[in-house]
């Protein structure tokens, strides 16, 4: 058995390319894919990927470093995504000892994809690929910054990492062996990779809705009717942007996990503190329990005297949730809190 290094190229320090996807994001979630697989067909793959690196030279020299460390490897190779508004998938070489993987990965991650195949390219100023002592190839999945590939990739990145995996052994990887858990935690994650934007209707998108209304945000006047139109794109955004994600309006598997996430942080609050609105408007100026009360919902310092903070989170909380964004608390406002 061949012994093999995977890398996913960038990091949170030193980011790669961003579009409607994080470059150093997607491109982990093939890297552990085609770890996976590979091991599922019996290789020896060593992970070298680097998270620490501060720069973008100790970050490529930490990479370097790892790939180098092993003996006797047959292969490393580097996974990243394109940018510059193209379409299409490239693998880079240093020289002709990778012409058949090469070809292989390109040609499988094209059909699954459906993308663009942008060939073999021959490069030797790439630092992994001019500074590592086994044969590598880089590999660019796509452009984080074309809409069609960014869903695509993200959307398939498990089948990527699959593709590449069946390029580097030159044969497909059996997975009819694994248990019947494995294979239906397989398509669980597949279901998860599922993208939701404008345009999209159905059970998900419904479903969609309702956790969009639990968690807090509006999605329009009609409700959960499983058509993703532009208020719902409008709350996806919000939650994307509260969460820090790109907000591309495109829900996909990292807003789906922060979406959990606040749904279930709002269940337990609400669990917990149901308070009727208490009947009459909370504003600048107003003093006491109620305003003390809006200050913990907002994380802001409880000291119950309603001042220019206070209105400013309001209002930020009011844009948020697609109330009326006036600063003050009335029964929506109030309701949408508690
Ligand atoms: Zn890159």
């Amino acid at each position: 058995m061949a012994e093999y290094s995977i890398h996913a190229g960038h990091n949170a320090f030193v980011p790669g390319a961003h579009g409607y996807i994080k470059e150093e994001v997607v491109n982990r979630q093939i890297k552990e894919a085609a770890i996976k697989y590979l091991r599922l067909a019996g290789q020896t793959v060593y992970d070298d990927t680097d998270d620490a690196g501060k720069t973008q030279n100790e970050n490529l020299a930490a990479i370097v470093r790892k790939i180098n460390a092993h003996s006797g490897l047959t292969l490393a190779v580097s996974v990243h995504l394109n940018a510059g508004r193209g379409s299409g998938i490239e693998v880079y070489q240093y020289d002709s000892k990778t012409n058949a993987v090469a070809a292989r990965v390109l040609k499988n991650i094209c059909s699954v994809t459906g993308l663009p195949d942008r060939g073999v390219k021959r490069n030797q100023s790439l630092y992994v690929l001019r500074n590592t002592v086994p044969p590598a190839i880089l590999i660019e999945c796509g452009f984080v910054d074309t809409k069609k590939d960014a869903a695509i990739i993200a959307g398939k990145s498990d089948s990527v990492g699959k593709a590449i995996a069946e390029g580097i052994l030159g044969s497909p990887v059996k997975t009819v062996g694994t248990t019947k858990s494995a294979e239906s935690k397989k398509s669980a994650s597949a279901r998860t990779n599922t993208l939701l934007q404008r345009g999209d209707q159905g059970t998900a998108v419904r479903r969609l809705q309702q956790q969009l209304i639990q968690a807090g945000y509006n999605v329009g006047s009609a409700g959960a009717d499983g058509v993703f139109g532009p208020a719902t794109e409008v709350a996806v955004r919000a939650l994307q942007k509260r969460n820090g994600l790109i907000d591309d309006g495109i829900f996909g598997p990292a807003t789906k996990q922060a979406l959990s996430h606040s749904a279930k942080k709002k269940e337990g609050a609400t669990a917990s503190a149901i308070v009727p609105y208490p009947g009459m408007l909370i504003k600048r100026g107003s003093r006491g329990q109620d305003v003390a009360r809006i200050q913990r919902a907002l994380s802001l310092t409880a000291d119950g005297i309603f001042g220019p903070k206070t209105e400013t989170a309001v209002r930020s909380y009011q844009k948020r949730h697609g109330l009326t964004v006036d600063g003050i608390v009335g029964p929506k406002t109030w309701n949408t809190l508690f």
